[in-house]
């Protein structure tokens, strides 16, 4: 038996038309998962094209995650259609500037799509979960979940604290047969980086600091979130597993 196969079981990725989430929804219908595809709006791109071509099942589901009556409507949707086994919070957003020129607005934003919305997907699907004594929530941290970052003040807030909800989520669920765990990307060339990738400066320094000598690609975070979505995670209960290039032991 093949203990990363994850045939037979259904994943919600959030954020699935881009970048890191469409990369994990990719390598989880690799591993034989079903998919469940949330996106921000109606256009979802490609991606469930390409998850049909790998023949899997796909369904999608749109919600602002900055909404949390949307959350909430969505996530029951979904549930009523169906089992979920994987959840895959990846959706977020960042707002770069200096602390004393943030605007409370773009704090709340902050912390609304990237937090408020993880804890209200992990209580929905997670209590179905609890109930069948079988789930896998994989959260999407950062580097910024153990570092404060340069003019990110909210998205590092909101990174640390996804990292303390999936201890603290870990510790209560671990029990009733659900594995919360996080993956920590490094430098990853998305949407989310293009500032720092258009810098000459700060693209520069970033990568002479990365052991690995390079931005990470996003079909790179798709292995661990296929590990910590499978069997062969089942004893990986509250770990936060950077994927960095090394970033974090330099
Ligand atoms: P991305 O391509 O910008 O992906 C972000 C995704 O979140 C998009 O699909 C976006 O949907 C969705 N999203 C944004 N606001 C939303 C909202 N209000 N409601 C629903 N969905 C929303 O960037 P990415 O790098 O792949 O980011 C994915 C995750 O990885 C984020 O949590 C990010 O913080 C994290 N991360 C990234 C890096 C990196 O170096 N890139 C490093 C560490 C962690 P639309 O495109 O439709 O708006």
């Amino acid at each position: 038996m093949n203990p990363f196969a994850l045939d037979g079981r259904t994943a919600l990725v959030t954020g699935a038309r881009s970048g890191i989430g469409r990369a994990a929804a990719l390598a989880l219908a690799d591993a034989g998962a079903d998919l469940v595809l949330c996106g921000h709006r109606d256009d979802l791109g490609t991606v469930a094209d390409e998850v049909g071509d790998r023949g899997g099942k796909v369904r999608t589901v749109v919600a602002d995650l900055g909404d949390p009556a949307a959350v909430r409507e969505a996530a029951l949707r979904v549930l009523a259609a169906g089992t979920v086994d994987i959840l895959v919070n990846n959706a977020g957003i960042i707002r770069r500037g200096p602390a004393l020129s943030i605007e409370q607005a773009a704090w709340g934003d902050v912390l609304r799509v990237n937090l408020d919305s993880v804890f209200l997907l992990c209580q929905l699907f997670g209590g179905p979960m609890c109930e069948r004594g079988y789930g896998k929530i994989i959260n999407i941290a950062s580097m910024l979940s153990f570092q404060g970052g340069i003019n990110v003040a909210s998205y590092a807030v909101s990174k640390h604290a996804v990292a303390g909800l999936t201890r603290a989520l870990a510790n209560e669920w671990a029990a009733r047969g659900v594995n919360v765990n996080a993956v920590a990307p490094g430098y990853v060339a998305t949407a989310n980086t293009a500032e720092l990738r258009a810098d000459p400066v700060r693209e520069a320094e970033i990568r002479a600091r990365i052991p690995a000598g390079r931005w990470a690609q996003p079909d790179e975070m798709g292995g661990a979130v296929v590990f910590l979505a499978s069997a062969a995670a089942d004893y990986v209960h509250g770990h936060v597993l950077a994927v960095d290039g090394g970033w974090l032991s330099r």
